[in-house]
């Protein structure tokens, strides 16, 4: 564990209760697309730390997090008040799941299917040309209650053609998908509405935020042969919960 006072280099609010945070990276600090890391505010005593997925990909310039408020949390309300030149602490030995590399080789579609700010890492895989000149084509997937909570993508995402960018949106009229996420795709509305197929030779699946989207698609993905790695076993999906 290494851990560095770093500073904020930018600090935007980007929707209710969203923050957009973009740290320094500290000297020899590197991480992999997908990852997440440890940040705390500088304290007197025990420092509390939190994960927070990084939504820049590996060897960026900054290190880029979306920050939901969560009321009455210890730690994100108080980095959702943060302004430039402020510092938190940074642990520099990054983790996580979402590493598009164990996958299954030989994908053709890469779902990345997410929940509020779940779509952090995911705005870096879209960032990664390594990663998404391997697919034929990419479907973000991000689960929401109002449209508010959705629109910073477009300021934040490279648009590419091969990306088609879903909203599931479940508290405000008029999107496609207007059903819980888990919802859409047991009733064929996800497949639907992308014009594809969940299929185990030719999806490939990341699924990042609220533990029961992820528990209830991770299950709906079983039932077609879409599992994760395990034991030396090739799979084609990989998950990463937010909290419990
Ligand atoms: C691997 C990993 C990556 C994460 N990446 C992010 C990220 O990129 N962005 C982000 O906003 N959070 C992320 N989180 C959640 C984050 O670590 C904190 O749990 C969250 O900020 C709440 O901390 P807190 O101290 O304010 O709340 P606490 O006082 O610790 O209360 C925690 C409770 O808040 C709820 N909660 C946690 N996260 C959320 C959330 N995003 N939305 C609604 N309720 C929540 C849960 O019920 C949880 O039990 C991640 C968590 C993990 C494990």
């Amino acid at each position: 564990m290494a851990i560095c006072q770093v500073k904020v280099v930018h600090a935007q609010s980007v929707a209710d209760n969203v923050t957009h945070l973009k740290l320094a990276v500290p000297a020899g600090c590197t991480w992999e697309t997908g990852q997440f890391a440890r940040i705390a505010m500088p304290a007197k005593d025990e420092p509390q730390w939190r994960c927070y997925s990084i939504a820049s990909k590996g060897g960026s310039e900054t290190l880029d997090f979306f920050i939901a408020r969560v009321k009455g949390g210890a730690v994100s309300p108080r980095l959702c008040n943060l302004q430039a030149g402020d510092e938190v602490l940074l642990d520099t030995e990054m983790n996580g799941m979402l590493i598009e590399s164990k996958l299954e080789k030989g994908g053709r579609d890469l779902w990345l299917i997410s929940t509020g700010t779940g779509v952090a890492p995911f705005v870096a895989v879209v960032s990664d040309d390594a990663i998404m000149d391997k697919y034929e084509r990419v479907f973000l997937v991000h689960g929401v209650r109002k449209w508010n909570e959705t629109q910073y993508l477009q300021h934040v995402l490279k648009l590419q053609p091969k990306l088609r960018v879903m909203a599931s949106v479940t508290r405000d009229p008029g999107a496609m998908i207007d059903v819980r996420i888990p919802d859409a795709l047991e009733s064929g509305l996800l497949e639907e509405v992308a014009g594809a197929k969940l299929d185990p030779k030719t999806s490939r699946v990341m699924l990042c935020g609220n533990p029961a989207m992820v528990k209830a698609v991770r299950a709906g993905m079983r039932s077609r042969g879409i599992v994760s790695p395990r034991n030396g076993e090739p799979g084609q999906l990989l998950a990463e919960n937010f909290w419990l």
